[in-house]
This record gives structure tokens, C-alpha cells and sequence, in this order.
């Protein structure tokens, strides 16, 4: 079913509400940030250091930026435990957006596969996080031998019906009886505290030849820069890291691995102009989404790198 931008943003501030919601039990009234019970401090998770900038609080977490690489994370953050019992109760707002055959997603996922297809072989490909298995039945449907992992047992069910060999399991317990050809992780990435440690994980899956895809959402986006703790973006408990190019870059180049391509989509300027017109950048009126009047399109802003989500094929492994 194809659905206009301002429905799917109506439907993603739906979700997104029953998302906020399900934060409050672990908010402290007092202050509006999370209780200190479910959270622990941390590191810089791309360069190690602990030399930060306190950005903004958002829906109880708060975000801060390194002084030494410029990464954007959570800190403090969710321990394991407070996050494994979140997720075990919440569903995520993404899986319930994403609907067979949307052309929104069907050209990202498309253009995703352009990438990969570029850099690898079609052969085997693992998506992690695969939801109902939307992304797969592309890449079957482009002569990929297709596999997945998801954890949530109904989304699990729908994926394995599908025809995909699919794992219900986390990625460090599960034998997989084949090597892969491309990992790939849509808007998943984001939400793993410990990037390095993941990276290398998949890196064990993969042929000395495969490569790594990651969509993930972009801290130089231009639409966050500009409305900052307004953006989407940013909903203080999920998304733990918020790479950009450079810190993207970085983590890859510490876990061996080279950036073969990247790119940016979905420039979301319709929502900067609403919000450069004094609306609600999500649900306001302006019709424009391809340029900001005299600054910027979408084709340059994708060109600069500014677009809200990072494309990412990661390889080159010795
Ligand atoms: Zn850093």
C-alpha cells in the first residue's frame, strides 16, 4: 500500500507517542531523565575517550557529542539488562512502518542493493534485524539466496513463512551453515552500543571477499543540525549511536575494514522548510520537499553528504 510522506509521518507520531509512553516508567518526575538504577556511564564508543559536550536531554536520555571525534551517543545510557526488558515490551516503531510493496521503502531498499551489487557478487546475504522479511524478498527477488535474524517471534514467524532462512536468536549464539556474500543492518545499527565489537562479529561471517551494508541514521544530516533535539532522530533511548561520516569512518578504519561506498538519501527537506517557516517540522504544510528556497536541493544536499540517513558498504577486509 503507498502512502504519502505526511501520512507516514502521522503514522510514525502514533508510534512514536506509544513509544514515549512506554519511557515514562523509567523516568525520575523530579527531573524528567531516566532513574539512575537503569543507566550506566560510558566512553566515547568510537575513539574511547571521555571528553564530551552535553548536547541536549531528550524524552529522558541525554545525548552528548565527543570533543575528541565529534561522535554523537547516549551517555549515560541503558545497561543491558534495562535495555533487554525495554525492547522485550516495546515494539519497534520501524518494523511497524515499513508494509509490503511501499514505494517509500521499496527504492531504498532497491538503491541499497544497487550499492552492494557494485562491491560483491550476488550470492548469500544475512540481514539482521529483517522485521518481516520485506527487505529479503527484494534481494530474493534479485537472485540473492537470502537469510535473516530477528528476535521479535511474530515478525520471525512472518519472515520464515516467507521462504528466508530465518534466525530467532542474538547473532553471537546462532551457527550459521553458510558464509555470506553481504550483512546487512537497516536501522539497526544505531541502536548497538558497542559498534566496534559488532562490526567484528560480522566481519567472522562474512567471505574474505564480502561486505558489510548499513543504513543508519546521520548526525551531519542537515535536517538534525537544524532542529536538533526537535528531530526525529534523536528519541533519547534507542538510537545509542549517531555516527556521521567522519566517525563512521573511523570506527570501520579501527575494525579493519574500508568505507567502499557511502552515500546519503531521504533528504527530508520538507520537513526543514516547515520548520523554517515557524511550523511543526513534521506535521506543518509546505508542499516543497526537493529545495530550500535559494540554498540548497536535494540532489546537492545528497551530494555533501547531508541527507538524513548514511548508506554505508564496508569491506576490504586483508
Ligand atoms: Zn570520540
Amino acid at each position: 500500500m503507498s502512502q504519502t510522506v505526511k501520512e507516514l509521518h502521522n503514522q510514525r507520531k502514533k508510534l512514536w507517542n506509544a513509544s514515549i509512553a512506554s519511557h515514562k516508567k523509567y523516568i525520575d518526575p523530579e527531573n524528567g531523565l531516566f532513574k539512575p538504577q537503569f543507566l550506566e556511564s560510558r566512553n566515547c564508543p568510537v575513539c574511547g575517550t571521555n571528553d564530551y559536550i552535553v548536547l541536549f536531554a531528550k524524552e529522558g536520555g541525554q545525548y552528548v557529542k565527543c570533543l575528541s571525534c565529534s561522535m554523537v551517543y547516549i551517555n549515560p545510557v541503558f545497561t543491558d539488562e534495562a535495555l533487554n526488558d525495554y525492547y522485550g515490551k516495546n515494539h519497534s516503531v520501524q518494523a511497524e512502518l515499513v508494509e509490503d510493496g511501499d514505494p517509500f521503502y521499496e527504492k531504498l531498499y532497491n538503491s541499497g542493493l544497487d550499492s552492494i551489487e557494485r562491491y560483491s557478487p550476488k550470492g548469500s546475504i544475512l540481514d539482521i534485524g529483517c522485521s518481516s522479511g520485506i527487505f529479503l524478498n527484494i534481494a530474493r527477488e534479485r537472485e540473492w539466496t537470502t537469510y535473516g535474524v530477528e528476535l521479535n517471534v511474530g515478525e520471525y514467524s512472518i519472515a520464515s513463512k516467507r521462504g528466508h532462512i530465518v534466525y530467532n536468536e542474538l547473532l553471537d549464539k546462532i551457527t550459521f551453515e553458510a558464509q555470506f556474500n553481504a550483512v546487512t543492518l537497516w536501522d539497526v545499527f544505531e541502536h548497538i552500543k558497542d559498534g566496534g565489537f559488532y562490526l567484528n562479529m560480522m566481519k567472522k561471517l562474512l567471505f574474505k571477499k564480502g561486505i558489510i551494508f548499513l543504513q543508519i541514521p546521520s548526525s551531519d544530516a542537515l535536517a538534525a543540525r537544524i532542529l536538533q533535539e526537535k528531530c526525529n532522530m534523536f528519541d533519547g533511548l534507542e538510537h545509542v549511536n549517531l555516527y556521521g561520516v567522519s566517525t563512521i569512518r573511523r570506527l570501520a578504519d579501527k575494525c579493519g575494514l574500508k568505507i567502499l561506498d557511502i552515500r546519503t538519501v531521504i533528504p527530508e527537506i520538507g520537513v526543514i522548510n516547515n520548520y523554517l517557516n515557524y511550523e511543526d517540522p513534521y506535521q506543518g504544510s509546505i508542499d516543497n520537499k526537493t529545495d530550500i528556497p535559494n540554498l540548497i536541493n536535494e540532489n546537492e544536499l545528497n551530494e555533501r553528504l547531508m541527507g538524513y540517513k548514511l548508506q554505508v558498504v564496508l569491506g576490504g577486509m586483508k
